[in-house]
């Protein structure tokens, strides 16, 4: 029988999920069906009942539902915790296992895709909402020399700093400042704002990217975003949106649901667009 997978968001039409999950399909052999789910902004607990009655076996969760899916499930794994957002579920019995995997599919793309090694290296992350949350301790994992967030809100920054000291394992400095504030080059800087979502410039200074840096956009399929513009202006070569973000997490939660990892090049190809 088909096996049925969702994404639930609002709005939904734009979202790249159906594409990935049906391609991870073809490519391994694997039976399922995959959908998009157009839920309403009140009714999100309604529609995964309805979607889990009607037999659904997981699903991806995107914005406006990320913290309802927190709320909904019973089992949160240390990744979701940390991250205070859910983006995958599993459904076994009554059971709702839940997981947030963008963060681990950032450092994928970094570290397999990009070729870029973070251990020892200085990091700047940019923004202090749910995806630096998400990304925060797998970044960390790989022991960076430092972590700094940096925030227009600058409380939000400080307080995620703080969060990342109590639940990291290793001992990385990690701060959070505003963007008066930063000093130094770092080796990667991560603009994890949303600030790309609507062509606007976090007042970043070009000083800010060190020699030989990689500038990554979490924002994807936006070209070449006024952050990534700033960062070539500097003289940065390496720039890089979140599409290959978007599609390792995607492979995570297939091989959390289907029990095989599928390559994720063909679906990077399909879904990227140029960097002009
Ligand atoms: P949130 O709404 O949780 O956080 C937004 C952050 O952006 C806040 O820190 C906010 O600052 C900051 N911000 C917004 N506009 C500006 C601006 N003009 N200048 C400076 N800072 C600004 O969003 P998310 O963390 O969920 O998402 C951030 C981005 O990451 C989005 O573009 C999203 O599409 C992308 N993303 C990509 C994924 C992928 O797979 N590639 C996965 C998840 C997210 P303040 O706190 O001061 O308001």
């Amino acid at each position: 029988m088909t096996d049925r997978y969702a994404v639930i968001g609002n709005p939904i039409e734009q979202s790249k999920s159906p594409l990935i999950h049906t391609t991870f399909a073809h490519v391994t052999g694997q039976d399922i069906e995959y959908t998009k789910l157009l839920a309403p902004l009140e009714g999100f607990a309604q529609a995964v009942d309805a979607f889990r009655a009607a037999g659904g076996r997981g699903m991806n969760v995107t914005a406006p539902f990320k913290l309802d899916a927190f709320a909904y499930a019973t089992d949160l794994a240390p990744s979701a915790q940390m991250a205070g957002a859910v983006n995958a579920m599993k459904f076994v019995g009554d059971k709702v296992y839940a997981e947030n995997f963008d963060g681990v599919g950032l450092v994928r793309d970094l570290v397999h895709n990009l070729d870029c090694p973070i251990q020892g290296r200085r990091v700047l992350i940019l923004g202090a909402g749910g995806a630096t949350r998400g990304a925060l301790l797998p970044l960390l994992a790989q022991a960076p020399a430092e972590v700094v967030i940096v925030n227009r809100t600058l409380a939000k920054a400080q307080e995620l700093a703080e969060l990342a000291h109590q639940h990291q394992t290793g001992a990385v400095p990690v701060r959070g400042v505003g963007y008066a504030d930063v000093t130094g080059a770092f080796d990667l800087v991560l603009n994890a704002t949303s600030a790309s979502l609507t062509a606007e410039l976090p007042p970043l200074s070009e000083s800010a990217f060190a020699s030989g840096c990689l500038a990554y956009d979490l924002t994807y399929g936006k070209g070449l975003t006024p952050f990534l513009k700033l960062a070539r202006q500097a003289g940065v070569m390496r720039l890089a949106d979140g599409v290959g973000m978007l599609a390792e997490q995607a492979a995570e939660a297939f091989e959390w649901w289907r029990g095989m990892r599928p390559d994720t090049a063909a679906v990077i190809e399909k879904i990227t667009v140029p960097l002009v």
